[in-house]
């Protein structure tokens, strides 16, 4: 049996329903609740991408495995090297990358050699070829060159036994072409936790049913599905749930028999949050939460059978900014590895921004080098929490804290780019 993905909640947090939480308290509060994975799987080489090691990934063998050429020019000894003026030396073979020279230098011997060929035996330096005046089958050299250069030892990169990438890696394009260098054609990583998500709302129609009056077409399963697909976890898209408590039970229900995370959206704002209250405390265990912040107010997480749930707001503006801020960071503890460092950075803002403060505020911003190099950032127009092509035309969000009141143009502000998001 391997661990719960989730931990119940201390009831002494029920307090919270009444009081606003800061982003950092919620953010705090739903990492400690989440557990990472740890059964795993042994998959090829290439299917390991974006997933999470299980275990350490060690050296069979010293990298680089020989003492190689890290230039093309002249493999000699040191003892060679004239102490002043020019010395000649003899070239009496080659040794090319997957082609060694297979004698001993002697004396007065030098071997051509290529970029990552092996060096010769009674050869210790390169000397360019850039550096040498070769005449048929005599070079020569200078004294300025030092033993040991231009030579990559063996073992210089990693030593047999050395830990090359540490369990809870999140396998990137270089990883696998590190694994590949040490002989490794598989590798052990965790499973990926399951997600199942749905939408609630009367209102909302899946693409491809026509619209009544009032109706809209649900847009949140497709960005949960982008960001859920991105993050590298199993997606199970469970459509469109009706604002129905048998309904609404029934799809937590089947939710909770088969993944280990449930996300829904909508049903957590004031006006709806009662009867999902109502259902969910049958199944689970959850706390709806105001938290101080601007798109993404209500926000309900905790437990429904086995399964972590994130109850995100139903605007679509608040569902992307709730999961960036919270969900991401969750999933990837529940994936194993380290929660992506977010890259805030200063820019200039060059329009003045309405803000109360109370709250902090996720604006949708697009940020650019101005023609000195210092950033700047212009927001997006209209800021309302259903204008989704904010998003999409926005590049960061413009972070601004719980303290700030309105901001004039010009002035220096937080932002946070989507590089790490999207
Ligand atoms: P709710 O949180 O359920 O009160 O929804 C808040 C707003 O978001 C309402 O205008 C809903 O119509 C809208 N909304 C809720 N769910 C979705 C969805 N899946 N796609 C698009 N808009 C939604
Ligand atoms: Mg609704």
């Amino acid at each position: 049996m391997s661990a719960p993905l989730i931990n119940l909640i201390p009831s002494c947090e029920d307090d919270y329903d009444l009081h606003s939480l800061s982003c950092e308290d919620a953010l705090t509060r739903l990492l400690a609740a989440v557990n990472p994975v740890t059964a795993s799987e042994r998959l090829a080489l290439r299917q390991a991408l974006g997933r999470v090691l299980a275990a350490p990934v060690t050296a069979q063998f010293p990298v680089p495995a020989h003492t190689n050429s890290a230039m093309d020019g002249y493999a000699l000894a040191h003892r060679d090297v004239p102490a002043e003026g020019v010395a000649e030396l003899r070239v009496v073979g080659s040794s090319f990358a997957g082609k060694p020279y297979e004698g001993v230098l002697g004396a007065g011997e030098a071997v051509r050699i290529m970029t990552g060929a092996v060096m010769p035996e009674g050869s210790d330096l390169v000397v360019m070829q850039e550096q040498v005046i070769a005449e048929g089958e005599r070079i020569s050299i200078d004294a300025r060159h030092k033993r040991g250069q231009h030579v990559r030892a063996a073992g210089e990169d990693l030593k047999p036994g050395a830990e090359a990438l540490p369990a809870g890696r999140l396998l990137t394009p270089a990883d696998l072409g590190l694994v590949a260098s040490l002989g490794y054609g598989e590798l052990s990583v965790l499973r990926r936790p399951r997600v199942a998500f749905f939408s609630t709302g009367d209102e909302l129609r899946s693409l491809g049913e026509s619209l009544g009056r009032g109706d809209i077409y649900d847009s949140n399963r497709y960005t949960l599905y982008g960001m859920l697909v991105r993050l590298g976890v199993e997606v199970i898209d469970l459509g469109v749930v009706r604002d129905d408590p048998a309904a609404l039970k029934a799809a937590f229900a089947s939710a909770a028999d088969m993944a280990d995370v449930i996300i829904t959206s909508g049903g957590v704002s004031v006006g709806e949050a009662d009867y999902t209250k109502d259902v969910l405390g049958e199944l689970g265990e959850v706390r709806f939460w105001k938290v101080a912040m601007k798109p993404g107010r209500p926000l309900a997480f905790g437990r429904v059978g086995q399964a972590a749930f994130f109850g995100l707001p139903g605007n679509p503006v608040s569902v992307m900014v709730t999961f960036y801020q919270f969900v991401q960071p969750a999933l990837e503890k529940m994936m194993g590895t380290s929660p992506r460092p977010r890259w805030n950075l200063p820019a200039r803002t060059t329009a003045t921004l309405k803000k109360r403060p109370g709250r902090v505020e996720f604006q949708r911003g697009h940020a650019a080098r101005d023609a000195h190099g210092q950033w700047q950032v212009t927001p997006t127009g209209d800021q309302g929490s259903g204008i989704l092509s904010s998003m999409s035309q926005a590049n960061c969000f413009i972070v601004l804290g719980m303290d700030t009141g309105k901001v004039e143009a010009g002035s220096e502000v937080e932002v946070q780019l989507f590089e790490w998001l999207m």
